[in-house]
């Protein structure tokens, strides 16, 4: 069956069953990540550097050759004395290992991410940003430019790189800035949207809209890459261990970057990995204004996430709560450093997950959104002409969902705590135990 024929006579059902009553905009926010395992209450224990057997001597030289971030505190984040607020409104990116298994609801249509994601080309359609950053689409979407003065894009099989205008704007402004007036070397673009926007099968809760772009920490290379190399060069990590950035590896002109990117007004949002946050608030200096759009968020420790707000006048997009004054240097971080103890803490007590980023196989089923859970809009948005109908059935998926699951992760896994890291964390000594004089099976 192909998609058209899919599409038609579910639309001829979604037709039937829409109300004008329904309520189009009511967004449900990204759950909050849960942990898998309880772990008992003992005494915080954080891992520092001396701890693990790293000094200062032993440390490579920065990457770019800029000087050394002297001013990062190795320490880990404190122990929290308070529960983690809710950052329900954040997009839900953060490790397999320790999210709760969510119960798939009953289908209500084909899932949305599957007819998202076989679709390869934008909507023909006036450029708009529908319904909110983790429950919408795109109409007339605009590709950046694979390579450009001061970026190039990565992961090019995954076809992600469609935007509102405002976005490709954004990013042709901010690469051009970074460079003149930062020296940063330039911008690798991981994903923006998919050409209608929509829901992923990997990846992303949010980017739904074309508003939201990844901004990897890792400085372009002077040459420009080859596709190959845009598949398979792996981001760097910026952490040491799960609660602390590498001063080696984080120098001033990161914290730079990250200013010059919460600089524009259309930015809404920042999302960067705890122990990020924690640096720029001791490298910010006087100006702390623009922290506050900087907000903490899961596995952003080897790119940074900007979310633009909705265009002026845009009505079908549905805004964010905008952040405060707030530059989330106070008690915010302390709160943090309970959350990643946990998620360590989980981590670090199941087996890795084996990698095998050539191997194609079948996505897996979140709870989906379906059609229903969208705008009606995005009906339109799926169905206009200029894209190639694709057959979708579980056995054969259509060429691109193959390609773009077969394109490997952007970055490196988060760090895991080694054994003896993980006793030092939850306080356990060890204890000597007789062995057995001789094989007791026998
Ligand atoms: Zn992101």
């Amino acid at each position: 069956m192909c998609l058209t024929l899919i599409l038609a006579s579910w639309a001829a059902v979604a037709a039937e069953q829409a109300k004008p009553t329904k309520k189009v905009s009511a967004v449900k926010h990204a759950e909050k990540p849960a942990v898998t395992r309880k772990v008992p209450a003992r005494k915080n224990k954080p891992v520092v550097a001396s701890q693990r057997g790293e000094t200062s001597k032993t440390r490579k030289p920065g990457k770019l050759g800029a000087k050394r971030a002297t001013s990062i505190k190795t320490a880990a984040l404190k122990p929290a004395t308070k529960p983690i607020e809710e950052h329900a409104d954040q997009p839900k990116n953060i490790t397999p290992a320790v999210v709760k298994p969510e119960k798939p609801a009953p289908s209500k249509g084909p899932p949305a991410n599957e007819l998202f994601g076989s679709v390869s080309l934008p909507a023909p359609l006036a450029s708009r940003s529908i319904g909110f950053y983790t429950r919408g689409c795109l109409a007339g979407g605009v590709a950046l430019p694979i390579t450009g003065e001061a970026w190039q894009v990565m992961r090019l099989s995954r076809n992600r790189n469609w935007g509102n205008p405002r976005l490709i704007d954004y990013i042709e402004r901010f690469a051009s800035d970074a460079r003149t007036l930062d020296h940063w070397p330039g911008l690798l673009i991981g994903d923006l949207s998919q050409p209608r926007g929509g829901p992923m099968l990997t990846g992303h809760t949010s980017h739904q809209i074309g508003l939201d772009v990844d901004i990897w920490l890792t400085p372009m290379p002077d040459h420009t890459l080859t596709p190959e190399e845009r598949e398979t060069m792996t981001a760097e990590s910026m952490l040491k261990d799960p609660f602390t950035v590498d001063p080696d590896k984080w120098t001033p002109l990161h914290t730079k970057l990250i200013k010059r990117a919460a600089s524009y007004p259309e930015v809404d949002r920042i999302f960067v990995h705890p122990a990020i946050k924690k640096v720029l608030c001791e490298q910010a200096g006087d100006d702390r204004a623009w922290l506050a759009k900087v907000r903490p968020w899961w596995n952003h420790y080897y790119h940074f996430h900007v979310r633009l707000s909705c265009p002026p006048g845009a009505g079908d997009c549905k805004p964010q709560k905008p952040v405060g004054d707030d530059d989330g240097c106070g008690q915010e971080p302390a709160n943090w450093y309970a959350k990643l103890r946990k998620a360590a803490i989980a981590a670090a007590t199941v087996p890795p997950p084996t990698v095998t980023p050539r191997t194609v196989t079948p996505p897996i089923r979140k709870r989906g959104l379906t059609m229903d859970d969208l705008p009606v809009q995005c009906i339109t948005v799926l169905t206009s002409g200029g894209s190639e109908p694709v057959s979708i059935n579980s056995d054969a998926m259509p060429a691109p969902i193959l390609k773009m699951l077969a394109s490997k992760e952007a970055g490196p896994p988060l760090p895991r705590l080694d054994p003896a890291a993980l006793r030092a964390l939850i306080g356990v000594r060890e204890v000597g135990m007789p062995l057995p004089d001789r094989n007791p099976n026998r």
